[in-house]
């Protein structure tokens, strides 16, 4: 097929500019396998070069964060900003505190996030950064010592009608407050430059919640697609941060039950359930004793831990992975699917490999890609963006709403573009196509820039 040839053309460049950006490359070969043959019959934007302009950043920006630890010591990091593309709104989304970060990792995510941002309606761009400094192990003075350096530096190309970061792993309420806290110190200002903020300065209900109960939300939607509901069903949850706790909190309250959590130490299992209760004790020793999840065993010492593996092994009907990238493999998703699972919705970014993904599209089995399924959590941002512009604060039920609607309007994008059959929606060629042609058209309307 020629749409085929093309792609493998366009990647072998794309691998070469890039070099050893491997993560990067996974998500413009996700991405551009539904694109291509979608254009295939569009010469305005195969001429246009849109797809080559799409995967490359407006820029990129790399900087030393050097500060001191308790002991005195002078550390130096590095930080990032991957400002993706800007042609429907300002720059937007997360910070990622962690070891693992790259220059791949925040492409990847700034390029999926173009996608995911456009499918929730709002108008805005893509970006993503970080640094690779790991906030585990370190006093708060440390991290607040690190948040005011990486601030310093990152304010330069910050701005509410420029570029509004927020949290990702790693980047919680606390390091929120640090990095306000500096940039509005050195600015004199007091606007709405971040999101995820606190409700004393300017954040938004619901935000935190937002992306674990977006999640749910998709999952559901899918299911009742099908005549199915989350009622009575079993549901492993990887991870045990913002999105997976908050993911746990709506299957609960949608009546299904969640029987494991995870962290990269390992993951509990507990048969009987998570309970709502249960949760409010690992919301304490995560997000205040940032303890390890094994420590819900002196609590609960029915569950079950185990140390080092991933919760996929535990039969279940739905599977929420809401850790990490490529957190589920090819034979993860084959464990899945022989145990019975029948719908996947990502919470996390691109956790499920390419061949994980394959083996789930040719099982046909109901699959929320993340751009899909955690847009929730940007879209909250959005709306604090809003709030923040117009000095307001919107109420729990208006915003609860809102991401609903915002949810089920997403679903509908995705069943629009990605129906195959009367049977069967490809969730992930619906995604990428919708999120693409709003930013595609924008693109197009600015000629060549
Ligand atoms: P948190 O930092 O709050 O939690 C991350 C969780 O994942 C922790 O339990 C962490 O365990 C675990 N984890 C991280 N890395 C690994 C790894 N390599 N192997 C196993 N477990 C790991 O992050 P969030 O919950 O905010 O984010 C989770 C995912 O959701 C990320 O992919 C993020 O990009 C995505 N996301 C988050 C949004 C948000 O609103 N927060 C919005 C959209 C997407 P440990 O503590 O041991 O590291």
């Amino acid at each position: 097929m020629a749409w085929k040839q093309n792609r493998d053309q366009f990647m072998q460049g794309l691998v070469r500019r890039n070099q050893g950006e491997t993560e990067f490359h996974q998500a413009v070969h996700e991405v551009f396998s539904d694109i291509f043959p979608y254009i295939q019959d569009k010469s305005i934007y195969r001429d246009a070069q849109i797809l080559e302009r799409m995967s490359e950043p407006d820029r990129i920006i790399s900087f030393r964060v050097s500060w001191e630890d308790d002991g005195g010591n002078i550390r130096v990091n590095r930080g990032w900003r991957v400002q993706n593309n800007n042609a429907i709104g300002p720059y937007k989304g997360g910070l990622r505190f962690h070891p693992s970060v790259n220059q791949s990792i925040l492409k990847f995510l700034a390029f999926e996030q173009t996608f995911k941002n456009s499918l929730t309606g709002l108008p805005m761009g893509s970006a993503k950064g970080g640094a690779n400094f790991n906030p585990k192990g370190k006093s708060d003075r440390e991290v607040m010592r690190f948040c005011q350096a990486f601030m310093s530096e990152l304010r330069h190309y910050i701005g509410p009608n420029m570029d509004i970061p927020a949290g990702d792993i790693g980047v919680g309420a606390r390091e929120i407050g640090f990095l306000y806290g500096q940039h509005k110190r050195l600015s004199k200002e007091f606007t709405g430059i971040l999101t995820g903020k606190g409700m004393e300065f300017g954040g938004s209900l619901i935000r935190t919640e937002a992306t674990g109960y977006g999640t749910v939300y998709l999952a559901n939607h899918m299911l009742q697609s099908k005549g199915l509901s989350m009622e009575g069903k079993t549901v492993c949850i990887s991870g045990s941060g913002n999105v997976a706790i908050y993911a746990a909190e709506k299957v609960n309250q949608l009546g299904g039950k969640v029987v494991t959590l995870s962290d990269s130490s390992g993951f509990i299992y507990d048969a009987d359930g998570i309970s709502e209760y249960k949760l409010g004790h690992i919301k304490t020793l995560k997000n205040i004793k940032r303890a390890r999840i094994s420590e819900y065993l002196d609590e609960f010492p029915q569950a079950k831990f185990y140390a080092n593996q991933n919760p996929w092994s535990v039969p279940c009907d739905i599977a929420l992975p809401c850790a990490t990238q490529n957190e589920i493999d090819q034979s993860d998703a084959h464990t899945l699917l022989t145990n019975g699972c029948i719908a996947v919705a990502e919470g996390a970014n691109m956790p499920t490999t390419l061949k994980g993904i394959q083996r789930f599209q040719e099982a046909k089995i109901l699959f929320a890609p993340s751009k899909a399924a955690n847009a929730g959590g940007v879209a909250i941002s959005g709306l604090e963006m809003s709030q923040n512009s117009a000095r307001i604060s919107w109420k729990e039920a208006e915003l609860q709403k809102l991401l609903f609607d915002i949810m089920e309007k997403i679903h509908s994008q995705c069943e629009n573009y990605g129906r195959e059959s009367k049977h069967y929606v490809n969730y992930i060629k619906g995604a990428n196509i919708a999120g693409f042609i709003k930013v595609a058209d924008a693109m197009l309307a600015y000629g060549v820039v």
